[in-house]
């Protein structure tokens, strides 16, 4: 595979946001950041999604941040995420 994945996520969801194909599942979504958290399938990378920003890769913690109960709706949902891929210290 080449490099053109954003860092901390994986071709197939860095692509989404120019072919609208991918995998992923909307966990929630944060009042507070006016942003929902998506997760990739495929990788299990975080995403933070807004109308008023770029998508953006966000970490566990984040994402855990972004809504407190991540926990309790990922177990819901019972899909087995991968590990996502590391994320490049800020
Ligand atoms: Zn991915």
């Amino acid at each position: 595979m080449t490099g053109t994945a954003r860092p901390g996520a994986c071709e197939v969801c860095t692509a989404y946001w120019v072919t609208g194909v991918g995998r992923f599942v909307t966990l929630g979504e944060s009042p507070e950041r006016m942003a929902e958290i998506w997760r990739c399938r495929v990788c299990g990378a975080y995403w933070q999604v807004s109308d008023f920003s770029r998508p953006t890769v966000i970490d566990a913690g984040d994402a855990e941040r972004a809504l407190p109960d991540l926990r309790e709706r990922e177990a819901a949902l019972g899909v087995a995420f991968p590990d996502p891929p590391a994320l490049p210290p800020a």
